[in-house]
């Protein structure tokens, strides 16, 4: 009696695991495994944890075991003693600027733009430059597991097309400024630019086109006004450059007796969508005026120590609630587009210029470039955390090496020892575009041979 009761058990048992696995929904891809950093409002953490998958949205958050009991898949990506978070977001690059990386480094701004960078670009960008360009700035992001960027350049369609085709989210400016360049010889032709090109990419999976007006001191006031007039006309980010460095700030005293940030509210600039870039030094007002207009902010820790621009008042950002988040800008100034060395970098020059070790921790600079990221770009419902219904942008980085050995707290490595090559894979809109670091939707050889071959026309333009 004891034995039937017994098989009749098992039986039942067997037949509710089978109903289990047959209940369970095939999805696209499984990430299992490893310390699951979702980044979430309550900064939640599954050691071990796993992601489900389906096409290009996040379907489950869990532990391995509750998400094998949900589901299954074709593909999955095995993520022990990895990390697994959100990608990276960087909010400020000009993405074909890497064809200008260590060109003319040891410079201030103005003499590096003005005696190298303009006249550099002026003799070799072009719809071939760019796409170079952003190939390997491509290439390059993936490998260090950046997932979503803004951009600021030219040809800005080029860049769309290059960077959907590898397949990362792009929030991309087409550059309006007021001297001739490669794509529009003066401020109406760019902004004609920019809105054929928010036309033909407002609908992109992948991507969100933008205007990118360079400065308030590169263009006059109709230039401004119009390019912020687009933005709100299609809704769509603008992205500028903001008090970079003291000359600005110089410049719009002498010339509108306002700071910065005063002159582009005076005439009406400032709009939620807006991005400005580093916002060096600006003046408590300027905090104020920026929250107001519900301004994000992207500092740029790197570039701003390389060209000794100065420190941005992050804490000063921080307190007020205004939105921040990090960038690297172009290569050129950096030199790289490690999105790991710029949180690194936010947290070391945070503390630095406040003399204070608990300025920027390690989990505030893990959020500048995650979900401050997305909120910086109006994608926090997309991106920026892992959870259900958001889009499927994350990365696992391998956790296992010498200098990462023992961790005792994985935000913490992720800001002060890791590098970008310790990203295994990166994963954008559920699609894998690195599986255990080969890169999927480019010919490494080629991105890097077509972008040594192009390097000597641009020596040759500088020369
Ligand atoms: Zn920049």
């Amino acid at each position: 009696m004891r034995a039937c009761a017994a098989v009749a058990l098992a039986l039942v048992a067997a037949t509710v695991i089978a109903s289990a696995q047959g209940a369970r929904r095939v999805v696209s891809l499984i990430v299992v495994g490893g310390t699951v950093l979702t980044q979430n409002d309550v900064r939640q953490v599954l050691s071990p944890g796993a992601v489900a998958i389906d096409g290009s949205t996040i379907v489950d958050v869990g532990t391995p075991v509750e998400i094998a009991a949900r589901f299954s898949a074709p593909q999955t990506i095995e993520a022990r003693d990895q990390v697994v978070l959100p990608g990276l977001v960087n909010t400020h690059t000009h993405a074909p600027m890497v064809l200008f990386r260590g060109l003319a480094d040891d410079l201030a701004l103005m003499d590096w733009l003005q005696k190298y960078i303009f006249p550099a670009e002026a003799k070799s960008v072009s719809p071939e430059f760019v796409r170079t360009g952003t190939r390997l700035a491509a290439l390059e992001m993936i490998e260090s597991g950046t997932t979503a960027f803004a951009d600021m350049y030219y040809f800005e369609e080029e860049i769309a097309k290059a960077a959907s085709e590898a397949g990362l989210r792009g929030v991309l400016g087409q550059t309006i400024i007021q001297f001739p360049v490669a794509d529009a010889k003066t401020p109406a032709e760019g902004l004609a630019r920019a809105e054929a090109f928010i036309q033909a990419f407002r609908n992109d999976p992948l991507i969100v086109p933008a205007v990118a007006p360079h400065a308030m001191y590169t263009l006059d006031r109709d230039a401004l006004v119009a390019s912020a007039a687009l933005g709100r006309k299609y809704d769509v980010p603008v992205l500028i450059h903001l008090a970079e460095t003291q000359d600005e700030v110089k410049t719009a005293r002498e010339q509108h007796q306002s700071t910065p940030a005063g002159y582009l509210e005076s005439i009406g600039f400032w709009g939620p969508r807006t991005v400005a870039a580093h916002g060096i030094w600006v003046t408590d007002e300027d905090i104020a005026i920026l929250k107001r207009h519900d301004v994000a902010v992207s500092h740029n820790p790197e570039s701003n120590m390389k060209l000794a621009s100065g420190a941005a008042p992050v804490l000063k950002y921080l307190a007020a609630g205004v939105t921040l988040s990090l960038g690297t800008d172009g290569a050129a100034s950096n030199n790289d587009l490690d999105m790991f060395e710029a949180m690194r970098q936010a947290s070391f020059l945070a503390k630095l210029s406040s003399g204070d070790p608990t300025a920027v921790p390690a989990q505030t600079a893990l959020d500048l470039a995650t979900i401050g990221g997305a909120r910086a770009l109006g994608l926090q419902k997309e991106i920026g955390s892992l959870e259900v219904g958001k889009r499927a942008d994350l990365i696992t980085v391998s956790m296992s090496s010498a200098r990462q050995t023992p961790m005792y707290d994985p935000v913490s490595h992720l800001v002060y020892v890791t590098r970008g090559d310790d990203v295994r894979n990166t994963i954008v809109n559920g699609k894998v575009l690195m599986r255990d670091r080969r890169v999927l939707t480019l010919n490494e050889g080629e991105v890097l041979a077509q972008a040594r071959a192009l390097a000597l026309k641009v020596r040759d333009a500088v020369q």
